[in-house]
């Protein structure tokens, strides 16, 4: 794997794709700056070596039009302040205007182009306007994780007018090797907790990750349709009826492969998916009509607790419970409790993957598990088996 650390940049200009999709407020203030963080070290490795550097990146949707509330323009200052250098802005990211500024551009600068999106070839994955995307650096960087299943312009078209001067930035390369520990080279056992609402947005995962695994906790809304499948009562929880045979599938395909699930025992069962609701500790499959199941019961953390304690590679993906709900937030931080515990004992582990990183940063956990994953689309297309094509663009040299 080609990544920043193979390549002195001194006096090279490297074209870096970043992941600078931030959030503003009304007056245009940052108001995450994770992303430009995440960044960093990989801009600073460049400089550090007497290269510049040039970043592009899109933010928001602005599907192919100018506009101004989602020009990078507003980013510059936060940008600055967070790399430590006063950083030059160009109001377009292909063209003259573009080339000027990255000819004008000293050892130790750093220019950040417009917003990609302004133009429609960008998500278009144009060939085109790619090649002019090129002149703009000589070595090619990619370090955003969050666009890396995508076949965009600048996540992977690209990279084909870069041969041989390609690589991953520090980022990139950290996501990679992550997903890699647990699907390849973690040390066992180990263990795959998914959650969710629904088993359809997670099938293809599960059906991907029992050839990997040692254990499987299956938590949260998913539940229930395996409880219904089994014959289980689940009263008026979440359930894909047309998902239960697929269900029963699963649970013999783990069988067959040797793979231990670990589904609820008892929940917290409600008689309103609301937060005030009346409540009471049920077995899963024993839920009345009126009654949903919002978050795991006791018994099952406890054995949840058990199976994470004993696994020395963790994957974690989607809640455990309604944990946007204070009184069914219990199960989910419990879980991430367990896995601080296991990865202080040595663990590895990984979360990522949409709702999953919203709770971490939630309950404060974001520096207690080995790694969260920048990228929800990406992380969830990795852990199903796929090949990225802004990884695989890399990868063919
Ligand atoms: P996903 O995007 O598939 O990871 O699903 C995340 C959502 O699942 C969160 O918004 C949770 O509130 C929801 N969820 C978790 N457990 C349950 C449950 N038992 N019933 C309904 N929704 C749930």
């Amino acid at each position: 794997m080609t990544t920043i650390d193979d390549f002195n940049f001194k006096q090279k200009k490297a074209l870096i794709r970043v992941d600078f999709n931030v959030p503003l407020d009304g007056e245009f203030n940052v108001t995450d700056t994770n992303r430009i963080e995440a960044a960093k070290p990989t801009i600073i490795k460049v400089l550090e070596d007497g290269g510049s550097a040039v970043l592009m990146s899109h933010m928001g949707r602005p599907k192919g039009q100018r506009n101004a509330d989602m020009s990078l323009k507003h980013i510059c200052a936060k940008v600055s302040e967070i790399i430590g250098v006063q950083i030059k802005f160009v109001d377009d990211c292909i063209g003259p205007k573009a080339e000027e500024a990255v000819a004008e551009l000293k050892e130790g600068e750093v220019l950040l182009l417009e917003n990609l999106r302004f133009y429609n070839e960008e998500t278009a994955g144009d060939v085109d306007f790619a090649e002019k995307l090129s002149k703009l650096g000589d070595v090619y960087v990619n370090d955003a994780f969050g666009t890396a299943h995508r076949a965009h312009a600048s996540t992977t078209i690209v990279a084909q007018f870069f041969p041989g001067q390609k690589c991953f930035g520090y980022l990139l390369a950290k996501e990679i090797k992550s997903i890699e520990k647990v699907m390849r080279t973690g040390e066992k056992p180990v263990l795959a907790i998914l959650g969710g609402a629904k088993v359809s947005s997670k099938i293809t995962i599960i059906e991907n990750i029992l050839d990997k695994v040692d254990h499987l906790i299956i938590g949260g809304g998913m539940t229930y349709t395996f409880i219904k499948a089994q014959g289980g009562t689940i009263g008026d929880s979440i359930c894909e009826d047309d998902k239960m045979d697929l269900a029963l599938s699963i649970l013999e395909q783990a069988k067959a492969k040797n793979v231990q699930v670990h589904l609820p025992v008892d929940v917290i069962a409600a008689n309103d998916f609301s937060n005030d609701a009346e409540t009471q500790i049920i077995d899963v499959d024993k839920i009345p009509s009126g009654w949903q199941g919002l978050d795991a019961g006791p018994k099952t953390l406890e054995n949840f607790k058990k199976v994470i304690l004993e696994s020395k590679t963790i994957l974690w993906n989607g809640p455990i419970g309604v944990f946007e709900m204070e009184s069914f937030a219990k199960g989910t931080i419990s879980v991430g409790n367990f896995i601080d515990e296991a990865t202080q004992k040595g663990a590895f582990s990984l979360v990522g993957g949409g709702d999953s990183v919203a709770a971490v940063k939630q309950f404060g956990f974001q520096d207690k598990v080995s790694y969260v994953s920048t990228g929800g689309g990406a992380m969830l297309e990795s852990l199903e088996g796929k090949t990225l094509p802004g990884i695989a663009a890399i990868l063919e040299g």
